[in-house]
């Protein structure tokens, strides 16, 4: 097989390269093994690409380790952060083209894929800004000795990535990392491994993109003994064994964005119409597949009913379809396994004796698709109230008032995000205090920024990405001492 192929879309005809980038060059890697991607619209196969085996992943980190040692160290912050800039500007160029993979190869409409490209573009340049003020301090110890504190780069960082953000999750993780001074393998999921950005004009092994397996090429990252740092974004399942690696062989530092089963709270004072469409958005958007998905909606008994019949119209009104067509808002689900693991949980919660509001079935007859899915008279303890589901389904359950709410809302094990739909200051501010999530929306729903930190509470992660917060993650401190004054002993 070659190293790349022209793929055409209903949008663009591009060069697709398929090869894994290692140190600035696209290889066929050492096994010239290759596995297939498919169109989650069609079900049929758009190509195949380079798997990248345990072997690669080492000749990865080595490109890495040498790089991080020599070249990358004589790069200034300000060069860094032009070279994410630059990124950002090329990003915004091929936004079309960018926009056209992630439709093809994830599924998502193409619209919203066009938000993703300018939100990772966004991030790029603001990590590209951050590149030459990251600072440590000067700390008055005594006299007779200067001390002071670096931010030094935490070294060789391997980052995995899931499949339902492929490209704006490669700048999420690529810009810190960058902006820090720290060298990257990245590994794509293997649903999604066409948009990863692979050319580079940063010197050679700084970045470096592998598609492949989780539990090999994956594995092969968390239990690398060069590899400082590891950062994860996916399932709570997968988290705890990479821990468990990163535990097992060099204790690298690692960051975990994992699973959640958000609760979306609406107030008998709400804003209705309002509420309505954030929790549509909050569910619906990218077909359920958002880690902080409004994914339970916790209404107040006093409006339940009205309110549930106004939403189940506004989610009737989504349409699903062809990726590709400008008002689609719902695509496929990415992959013949999640859409069993959806429609599995569909049918458990049928089981468990939640209503079915609102679909509960396959659209159509070819592809992924799930109809938008609304499930009420869910009590707590519902297998559909507690573990994530990824899909175009919500559980709505019913609260008597504020410590109901909370109570409710706090029950899972998982605290990535919530959100407070109430036109009272005080309740929201109580509430979103007592919320165990480390996002709270108000009167809103999924608006993430790339400014501000973004991360899980209990099982839904460790450390925060996005806004300074995540640079954190990327550097380490060293205190240096200088002694001024003769010898003290
Ligand atoms: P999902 O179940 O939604 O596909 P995963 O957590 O399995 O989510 O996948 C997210 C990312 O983690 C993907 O890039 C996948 O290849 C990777 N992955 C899966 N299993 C492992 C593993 N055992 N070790 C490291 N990475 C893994």
């Amino acid at each position: 097989m070659s190293l790349s192929t022209t793929i055409k879309t209903p949008n663009v005809t591009y060069e697709q390269p398929l090869g894994l980038f290692i140190n600035n060059e696209f290889v066929k890697g050492a096994e010239g093994k290759t596995f297939e991607t498919l169109n989650p619209s069609t079900e049929q196969v758009i190509t195949s690409v380079y798997e990248a085996s345990e072997k690669d992943v080492d000749t990865a980190v080595k490109a890495a380790r040498e790089a991080f040692e020599g070249s990358w160290k004589k790069v200034t912050p300000s060069e860094r952060g032009r070279m994410l800039t630059k990124l950002a500007d090329l990003f915004e160029r091929e936004i079309e083209t960018l926009a056209s993979i992630e439709a093809l190869d994830n599924g998502k409409a193409v619209t919203m894929a066009k938000v993703d490209i300018a939100n990772a573009a966004g991030c790029l340049r603001y990590y590209g800004g951050w590149a030459d003020k990251i600072t440590g301090q000067t700390i008055d110890t005594n006299s007779e000795t200067l001390s002071y504190t670096r931010h030094e780069p935490v070294g060789v960082c391997g980052q995995i990535i899931p499949w339902n953000f492929p490209i704006l999750m490669w700048a999420w993780k690529i810009g810190p990392a960058i902006a820090a001074g720290n060298t990257v393998i990245i590994k794509t999921a293997e649903q999604t491994p066409l948009s990863a950005y692979c050319g580079s004009w940063l010197p050679p092994g700084v970045i470096n993109v592998i598609s492949g397996f989780g539990r090999v090429a994956g594995a092969a990252i968390s239990s690398h003994m060069d590899i400082d740092k590891v950062a994860f974004t996916g399932s709570t399942l997968v988290g705890r064994m990479i821990l468990q690696a990163a535990a097992k062989s060099n204790l690298k530092k690692v960051t975990l964005e994992l699973g959640g089963k958000s609760p979306n709270i609406v107030f008998e004072d709400a804003d209705i119409d309002n509420a309505i469409s954030w929790a549509n958005f909050g569910i619906f958007f990218n077909h359920g597949q958002c880690c902080c998905a409004g994914s339970r909606l916790l209404v107040q008994e006093s409006i339940h009913d009205k309110f549930v019949a106004r939403f189940k119209e506004r989610a009737a009104q989504n349409k699903l379809g062809n990726p590709f067509e400008g008002d689609t808002f719902q695509g496929p689900q990415v992959s013949q396994l999640q859409f069993d693991r959806i429609m599995e949980y569909i049918n458990h919660g049928k089981n468990e004796g939640a209503t079915v509001a609102l679909g509960g079935e396959r659209h159509g007859t070819e592809g992924y698709f799930i109809q938008p899915t609304v499930f009420t008279d869910v009590t707590p303890d519902m297998k559909i109230a507690q573990e994530e589901i990824f899909g175009p389904v919500i559980a709505v359950t019913k609260f008597k008032d504020e410590a109901d709410a909370i109570r409710i809302a706090n029950g899972t094990n998982y605290g990535l995000a919530a959100a407070v739909h109430t036109k009272n200051v005080n309740t929201a501010i109580r509430v979103s205090n007592a919320l165990k999530a480390g996002t709270v929306w108000i009167n809103s729903y999924n608006m993430i920024s790339y400014q501000a930190p973004f991360g899980g509470f209990k099982e839904s992660g460790l450390g925060r990405e996005l806004g300074s917060y995540a640079l954190e993650n990327y550097t380490q401190v060293k205190t240096v001492h200088y002694h001024l004054g003769d010898a003290l002993f």
